[in-house]
């Protein structure tokens, strides 16, 4: 099934540019925000292509009562209007990211299929313990559960995706060539967490990919994920879309 959408999306993707603005509604946008949504936004209308509006409020703790809504004014007021979106609906609703679960699921059970992804018991202080010296960030992952997991009881686990050894590189049509060791950078990155909510790395790269997504454009403090994300349209096939940072 997800395969089937999979290659239902990018069959849309190969016939027009589809850009998008994914906003988290965790409060009220800042500038950067705006924007990064105009920019998008004029790419696309430009190119002719399609303008996608996604909430990502898979962060259900930082989630604040009514901002999507908010985001939805905001970005009317600017004079932005989208194609699919949140309120319009559109080929590949929905586009709420709390309601697209089922996807991450399949996606999740395909990574499983491949052998890729392992459980996780470390909580944040056992790796940030696990580091010789004290981090700001949080250090990479040091593969403790990677290889031998230890006897877990009904402790939850998250789940991490096995990075390959090697390097990923790039080209960001803004920022340049890219590369980057994921493996020393973050090592085994969680996709899956312990509170069973998957992360934004593997949901993000989920959607623009069924959502048939050509074009990113965020910002720069996303530049560093994107390795990471790279990797996970490594293992699912189709080709990552064209960066934007
Ligand atoms: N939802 C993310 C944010 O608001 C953006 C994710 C993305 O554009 O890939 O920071």
């Amino acid at each position: 099934m997800f395969e089937q959408l999979l290659r239902r999306a990018e069959q849309v993707r190969a016939k027009r540019p589809r850009g998008r603005y994914a906003p988290s509604p965790t409060g009220s946008q800042h500038l950067g925000n705006a924007r990064t949504a105009l920019i998008a936004w004029l790419q696309m209308r430009l190119k002719q292509g399609v303008f996608i509006l996604r909430m990502e409020d898979l962060d259900r703790p930082r989630t604040v009562e009514g901002s999507d809504k908010q985001i939805l004014k905001e970005l009317e007021w600017m004079g932005l209007d989208w194609d699919e979106g949140t309120d319009c609906g559109g080929l590949f609703a929905p586009y709420t990211q709390s309601e697209r679960d089922a996807h991450y699921v399949a996606a999740f059970d395909l990574l499983k299929q491949q052998d890729v992804v392992f459980r996780c018991y470390c909580s944040r202080k056992d790796i940030r313990d696990a580091a010789s010296a004290p981090h700001d960030k949080l250090p990479a992952y040091p593969g403790t559960c990677r290889l031998s997991t230890p006897a877990a009881g009904n402790r939850p686990s998250s789940w991490r995706y096995l990075v390959p050894p090697g390097s990923v590189s790039f080209k960001d049509a803004v920022s340049g060539s890219v590369t980057q060791d994921v493996q020393r950078a973050t090592g085994d990155f969680v996709i899956r967490r312990a509170d069973g909510l998957f992360a934004y790395q593997l949901a993000v790269v989920v959607d623009d990919l069924l959502m048939g997504v050509t074009d990113v454009v965020r910002g720069i403090d996303l530049l560093d994920s994107t390795p990471r994300q790279i990797l996970l349209y490594r293992a699912f096939g189709p080709a990552p879309p064209n960066y934007w940072h």
